[in-house]
């Protein structure tokens, strides 16, 4: 897998969190995974998902969970131009808030619109309406964000409504599906996920080991029938196996899956 950083690769992609809604390890929660979160940390700590994308000259955050300030300081993120939400809910724009203080006061927002309606009537403020360009995110339309790059917001499910998110920069593409099943989705999007360098996708919530050995069978099968580079998995839960549990058995079983871990970088 290429997690190297380098100059000399256009698309940077850095995952700041990979855990579910609850994180790892959960409030008061004493199963293995949360105690063993506690006590040895390192990857085995997941915070709620987001992602810090740098194109040239153009650097956006994917998601703005509650931990968002903490974020922006531990890894340093000086350079940022827009925001995209395509997700209400507050695991993932729970931290909007936060950006009422940013300076310089100029940033995007991008969302798709019925979305951006429902985060406007829970999380936006007068401070926020100074701060943030509100851009509509047209779904399976691409935006230009630059001569060579573009995003768009890819339709996952009609009920309930639900996106992922395509970056595709000359012919390199990185595509973001939450925590959408792969099995259920939409023709469109299996063709734009075609051929794609990687494709980040979710973990259920509950399922046994044995199960998840299947899951991840069953996604590197997935990705190689549609030529994708690889398959990264984030949206951890704390039911899952912890990280180095879920590393060893893709290893065994599904080369071209990777796991994510908060501080990932990809190179593209
Ligand atoms: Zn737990």
């Amino acid at each position: 897998m290429k997690e190297q950083t380098t100059t000399a690769s256009p698309m940077r992609v850095q995952f700041l969190g990979t855990g579910g809604a609850e994180g790892v390890p959960v409030v008061q929660c004493e199963c293995d995974h949360c105690r063993r979160a506690r006590e040895e940390g390192g990857r085995l700590r997941r915070r709620r998902s987001a992602v810090y994308l740098r194109l040239p000259h153009y650097n956006l955050l994917v998601g703005a969970p509650p931990e968002v300030r903490e974020y922006v300081h531990n890894y340093r993120i000086t350079e940022l131009q827009g925001v995209v939400a395509l997700n209400n809910e507050f695991a993932h724009i729970g931290g909007i808030k936060e950006f009422e203080y940013w300076q310089p006061a100029s940033l995007d927002f991008l969302s798709v619109p019925a979305l951006f309606r429902q985060i406007r009537r829970e999380y936006w403020t007068e401070r926020l309406r100074r701060v943030f360009y509100v851009l509509p995110l047209y779904p399976n339309t691409p935006m230009y964000l630059g001569p060579e790059f573009q995003i768009w917001a890819m339709t996952l499910s009609s009920q309930p409504a639900t996106f992922g998110l395509m970056v595709q920069m000359d012919h390199r593409k990185i595509a973001f599906l939450g925590q959408a099943p792969v099995e259920r989705l939409p023709r469109l999007a299996l063709q734009h996920l075609r051929g794609a360098d990687a494709v980040v996708v979710g973990l259920p919530a509950r399922a046994p080991e044995e199960d998840i050995q299947q899951r991840l069978q069953h996604l590197h099968q997935w990705g190689q029938d549609l030529n994708v580079g690889q398959v990264v998995l984030s949206h951890v839960g704390h039911q899952a196996p912890p990280h180095d549990t879920l590393e060893a058995l893709a290893a065994e079983v599904a080369p071209s899956v990777h796991i994510a871990y908060d501080g990932l970088e990809l190179a593209l």
